[in-house]
């Protein structure tokens, strides 16, 4: 069997957004703070000591954590941070996979004659973003994304957890099914109610017993998990053309129905951007009818944008376009995408300076899914047939 090494880094900002607010005012460091006023968006570890928790009302933060600092966010100044520290991650590694604001995944392979073991790149890369960027950050390393992700979460906060090759099993088996990529709280739920409450429980189950209490999906991908397989290289935004979602359709729809479904799909798509730290100029509807016909209809925008409403806008009009069509041939699926790809410092030169930026509540909706699932925040737009499947449970 042919062994490779531990080379895949994820890399996540420790409370993100609280430890920004402490960075820049020195008398809310080593106190509890909450950003958010009316929801809490983040908190520091002083905060959480006390049960504040992201997404909870500021007003039950405040009860739980009465010494508490309460600011504003201030997305612009999570931005720039947010850019420094990708900064940092480029100058580490060409292959960087960005998933959020805060957190990235470094393949640091075949740089050992370069720049040295990935134990020591890990090291240094921690301590750059603390003298560049002035921010703590955790980092795992292992074999496998999965894993490494898993590591950071055990090693939070402000720590470093290798997973040796061969010793992932001893390190996975003894943790609570919740460290789990797609473990929230129903699943665990689900999981404790017939015994099994560590990853090594999980493991022992047969996969078609899984499959009854789980869904043969679900149960299928945790089996896989528990026994620490999970083969997705680290993918660089930059090789992806575009970025889409589709969405198949079963039975006639109404026009409000519709609407919402592509308000998913646009959300899906532009916070998929905003993760990747892009920007895109060409919006494509595709369109498949029910007599199996294709339709694509495309769209560019004077400027590159990663911003949901401005793709929104585009898309809908392409909708309205094709609406005659149909009306005549039925509609079995839709599909939404962004191409013409580039950085997201392209779209900088068009942010409005008045505090109003619909992208800053684009970054703060995207922060809290995050970490709570897309189920946590639901735009006002979307219906329950919109809603997207959840994505996994990610502890910051
Ligand atoms: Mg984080």
């Amino acid at each position: 069997v042919f062994v490779t090494g531990a080379t895949i880094i994820h890399a996540d900002l420790d409370a993100f957004y609280a430890s920004v607010e402490q960075r820049d005012d020195p008398s809310l460091r080593r106190r509890p703070v909450i950003v958010g006023t009316g929801v809490v968006l983040s908190s520091s570890y002083e905060a959480r000591a006390c049960g504040v928790r992201t997404a909870m009302s500021a007003a039950r933060a405040r009860r739980l954590c009465p010494a508490a600092v309460v600011v504003a966010p201030r997305m612009s100044a999570y931005s720039e941070a947010s850019r420094a520290v990708f900064a940092v991650f480029a100058d580490t590694t060409p292959l960087v996979e960005g998933l959020s604001i805060d957190e990235a995944f470094l393949d640091v392979g075949g740089l050992r004659r370069t720049a040295g073991a990935p134990e020591e790149i890990a090291a240094r890369l921690r301590r750059a973003v603390l003298d560049r960027v002035g921010l703590p950050i955790t980092v795992g390393l292992a074999r496998t994304k999965f894993l490494a992700k898993v590591a950071s979460g055990v090693a939070k906060p402000d720590g470093l957890l290798v997973v040796p090759p061969g010793g992932e099993l001893a390190f996975l088996h003894p943790l609570p099914v919740e460290r789990l990529w797609g473990v929230g709280r129903v699943t665990a739920a689900r999981l404790h109610d017939r015994g099994i409450v560590t990853v090594g429980d999980l493991a022992g189950v047969e996969v078609e017993l899984l499959g009854t209490i789980l869904g043969p999906g679900a149960g299928n991908h945790l089996h896989r998990l528990a026994r620490g397989l999970d083969p997705r290289p680290v993918e660089p935004g930059h090789r992806r053309a575009s970025v889409g979602a589709q969405h198949a359709l079963a039975g006639r729809l109404r026009r409000d129905e519709l609407d919402a479904i592509l308000v998913g799909l646009v959300d899906r798509v532009t916070r998929r951007l905003r993760a990747a730290g892009r920007t895109g100029r060409t919006v494509t509807l595709r369109l498949r009818h029910a007599d199996f016909s294709r339709a694509t209809r495309s769209h560019s925008l004077a400027r590159p944008t990663d911003a949901t409403a401005t793709v929104l806008v585009a898309a809908r009009r392409l909708l309205a376009q094709a609406g005659p069509e149909i009306d005549r041939r039925g509609l079995t699926l839709v599909g939404v995408s962004v191409a013409g790809l580039g950085g997201a410092d392209a779209v900088q030169l068009a942010l409005p300076l008045d505090g109003h930026d619909p992208r800053a509540l684009d970054a703060a909706v995207d922060g809290v899914r995050a970490r709570f699932g897309t189920g946590a925040l639901v735009r006002s737009l979307r219906s329950a047939a919109a809603e997207d499947r959840a994505v996994p449970h990610l502890p910051d």
